[in-house]
């Protein structure tokens, strides 16, 4: 999941865009509003976390000009500890949630993947994909009862397809989502890191779940509904 990380102190914009880093999530910073802005614009982020107070816009008028878009960002409000006002004036302005500045960073990261599950279709903690589960909360994999160790970027590009089981996920929307601003559209990466989930999940005299389609991208699960012997379209 990508974040738009809104702090114009770089100090701390630096250790909170690490700490998500390693928590799994692809983050790029922007240190003002303008910036927030044209980034979002350009990049398809799951959620931002906006600080209130930047040195352009406040951070009010860029929730409400993100919100204007429709798009289906998530918005986490950083304020400040005893302004209820811009809290309430947050969630009115189309924030999803709001954290209290200064925050632990653990907490950041649970309210992000909270925020991440909710609204549109709700999604659970535990996404699955026939018998591959993948537990975005506690951040483990099993596929039936074998536990699948990831790194973070195996949890990431997983994560990009199990929320989207049964349909063909493009190259560019799996790096739009799992990689920075820092991805290079030239590099094989993802293939790569495919391969490497492809070993981990699909075991030999397994039914595979990782299907490459070609000149497309990549498939997990197509053979849904993953329940009975019915699954005769896999291939
Ligand atoms: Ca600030």
């Amino acid at each position: 999941m990508r974040v738009l990380l809104v702090e114009d102190d770089p100090r701390m914009a630096a250790t909170a865009a690490q700490f998500l880093r390693n928590a799994g999530f692809a983050v790029d910073v922007a240190p003002d509003g303008a910036t927030a802005l044209r980034e979002s614009a350009i990049n398809p982020y799951d959620a931002a976390v906006l600080d209130l107070g930047l040195p352009d816009l406040d951070g009010l008028e860029v929730c409400r000009r993100l919100r204007a878009r429709s798009t289906p960002l998530r918005i986490l409000m950083a304020t400040a500890r005893d302004a209820v006002e811009d809290r309430i004036a947050g969630l009115d302005t189309g924030a999803d949630d709001y954290i209290v500045k200064p925050y632990a960073l653990g907490e950041l990261v649970a309210r992000l993947r909270a925020l991440l599950r909710r609204p549109a279709e709700s999604l659970p903690a535990v996404l699955r994909v026939a018998d591959l589960a993948l537990d975005t909360a506690a951040r483990v994999a099993t596929r039936g009862t074998r536990v699948i160790t990831l790194t973070t970027k195996e949890f990431a590009v997983l994560e990009v397809l199990m929320r989207h089981p049964g349909e063909v996920v493009t190259r560019e929307r799996i790096s739009e989502h799992a990689w920075d601003q820092n991805y290079d559209p030239f590099s094989n990466v993802i293939d790569v890191y495919i391969g490497r989930l492809r070993r981990k999940i699909d075991f030999p005299g397994e039914a595979p779940l990782v299907e490459t389609v070609r000149g497309a991208g990549y498939r997990l699960g197509a053979s849904e509904p993953a329940s009975g012997p019915s699954a005769g379209k896999r291939r």
